[in-house]
């Protein structure tokens, strides 16, 4: 495994690895990683020849009350669980590295980033689209694997894609869960043992509506759901939604497969989302 901290070496390496014929797969992550990253990276291997793992904690998608800067980081551990998912190249640039004085570029991708996380989360998502467009140049990557756990984020990095005709192929991959159902996250270790039973309501109720949805309104549902989590320990909910995934417009009837129901949920100080599509 190499690792890269400077742009200008991984995409000198990079263009070097596409002349000689390989095709590459990027997996861009803000690390503290676990099994939902892992599944990504075995995704990648399957379907590139090599893998460039990203691990950067992107200021620029945080707001100011958030948790930037005590957000996990181990890149030791990280080092070690890309080593045994034979991962080809980490990429772990500083800030100034991305940066540099005088950075002036933002992409801002407009319908799809509003609502739900772009709404509790202003300018989220132009932070998460301008790195993403950024680590798609300097890997010269052919593939970009993302996590459907990240829904509206998976949305957003299609539409840029296919709007700024980028010549990427971008794949979405399922949600990984603990064995009781919570969705991995990295956000997860903040949590305390009376927070993390808490959580569990989030995919509990998520399922409460995929199973119910055939003989209850979908409106009626969400706000069973919002009573069941805000019964829980230290939860505020900051938004339970159903959005249709065509228009990307909220909802409030059921059509089969098109319709997303997705949360944010603060559990104590940590906020956590999840989804489902019904
Ligand atoms: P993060 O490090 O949280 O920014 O996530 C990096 C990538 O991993 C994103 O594409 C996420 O959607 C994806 N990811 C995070 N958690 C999960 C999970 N539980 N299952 C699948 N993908 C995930």
């Amino acid at each position: 495994m190499e690792r890269f901290s400077s742009p200008q070496s991984l995409q000198k390496r990079m263009l070097l690895e596409k002349s000689e014929g390989h095709r590459l797969a990027i997996v861009p992550t803000m690390g503290c990683l676990h099994e939902g990253h892992l599944s990504l990276i075995k995704l990648a291997k399957k379907k590139a020849d090599k893998v460039i793992l990203s691990i950067f904690v992107n200021p620029s998608q945080f707001g100011p009350k958030e948790d930037y800067s005590r957000y996990p980081r181990q890149l030791k551990k990280d080092f070690q669980l890309a080593r045994n998912e034979k991962v080809d190249f980490v990429f772990t640039p500083t800030a100034d590295d991305i940066y540099p004085k005088n950075f002036q570029t933002s992409v801002k991708i407009s319908q799809i980033s509003q609502g739900l996380c772009g709404e509790s989360r202003p300018g989220h998502f132009e932070g998460v689209a301008t790195i993403v467009l950024k680590l798609f140049q300097i890997s010269q990557a052919d593939i970009g694997i993302f996590g459907l756990k990240d829904f509206q984020q998976f949305q957003v990095i299609q539409t840029m894609s296919r709007d700024l005709n980028l010549p990427i192929k971008i794949i979405g991959a399922p949600i990984h869960r603990e064995k009781d159902g919570l969705a991995m996250s990295s956000r997860n270790l903040y949590l305390s043992d009376t927070e993390r039973q808490s959580a569990l309501s989030l995919s509990k109720n998520l399922k409460m509506i995929r199973k119910e949805i055939k003989s209850q309104k979908l409106s009626s549902l969400l706000q069973k759901a919002k009573r069941n989590i805000l019964k829980e320990a230290h939860t505020k909910i900051d938004y339970i939604q159903a959005y249709d995934i065509k228009s990307w417009k909220v909802t409030k009837t059921y059509q089969k497969g098109k319709t997303l129901v997705a949360l944010a949920v603060f559990v104590g100080k940590t906020r956590l989302i999840d989804n489902i599509l019904i």
